[in-house]
């Protein structure tokens, strides 16, 4: 049985991560930063296992692998957003959106590898977003960051394809989740009239993706950025 790893997991996406992967077969860890009780749930229901850890610091990363065990399956979903204009930015703010977003997936990446690199086998999905190929106004940092996520897929699908691990990336639209619960019902609007499918993207149709990119019918698709935007960068 392969065990899979979700970076925040504990709600939106990566609980819909946790929940497909499960369906196809994986042992989950589902990580966390604050929602143990949703994360504790969550695992209950699976099989699976909570695993809290600020995927920014490299010692809790180091203490959620070693908790999980050899891990064959890699999801950095973890991420936060800031909206804001580009000069009211202060520099923590840009460092935390980075220290997430980007420090998040160098660390559980490198924490991954050893044991792919063993075996040959490995499955890495990286969470970019529709900003990182688009670019947001009022976004930068998390824009910039989501980007990052871009060139650090491609860069690594190169490098590690000789050691049989592809390393993918999707980037989702507008999804239905809390990150975009301080938005208020008329930019929701707006950004479903921009959409072509003309609504938000469901945590689950984003789910579907990543189980697509970790499955063994994705064998031979790495360096990938897949877009579940409902044709929104179209
Ligand atoms: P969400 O509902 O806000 O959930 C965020 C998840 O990340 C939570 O499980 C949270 O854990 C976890 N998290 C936050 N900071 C963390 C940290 N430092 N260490 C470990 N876990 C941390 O967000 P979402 O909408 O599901 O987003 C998931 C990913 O998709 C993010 O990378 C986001 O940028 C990307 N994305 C989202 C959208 C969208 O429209 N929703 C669009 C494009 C891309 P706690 O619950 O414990 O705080």
């Amino acid at each position: 049985m392969r065990t899979a790893l979700i970076s925040g997991a504990s709600r939106g996406i990566g609980a819909a991560c946790a929940r497909a992967l499960t369906r196809d077969g994986c042992r989950v860890v589902v990580n966390y930063q604050k929602s143990a009780q949703a994360a504790q749930t969550l695992a209950g229901q699976i099989g699976g296992l909570a695993v809290q850890g600020d995927v920014s610091d490299p010692e809790d990363v180091e203490r959620l692998f070693a908790r999980a065990g050899d891990v064959d399956v890699l999801v950095a979903n973890a991420g936060i957003a800031l909206q804001k204009l580009f000069t009211d930015t202060t520099p923590e703010e840009w460092r935390r959106i980075f220290s997430v977003n980007v420090d998040g997936a160098y660390n559980l990446i490198r924490a991954a590898l050893p044991h792919m690199i063993h075996q040959k086998w490995g499955r890495i999905v990286v969470v970019s977003s529709v900003w990182g190929i688009r670019g947001a106004s009022c976004e930068a940092a998390y824009s910039a960051s989501k980007a990052a996520l871009i060139g650090l897929t491609k860069a690594l699908a190169k490098e590690l394809g000789p050691s049989g691990i592809t390393v993918n990336c999707v980037a989702p639209g507008v999804i239905d989740t809390d990150m975009n619960g301080n938005l208020d019902e008329a930019a929701l609007g707006e950004l479903a009239e921009s959409t072509p499918l003309c609504r938000l993207g469901t945590p689950e149709e984003t789910a579907a993706a990543v189980s697509f990119l970790c499955s063994d019918a994705a064998a031979f698709v790495t360096g990938q950025v897949l877009s579940v935007d409902g044709g929104f960068a179209v």
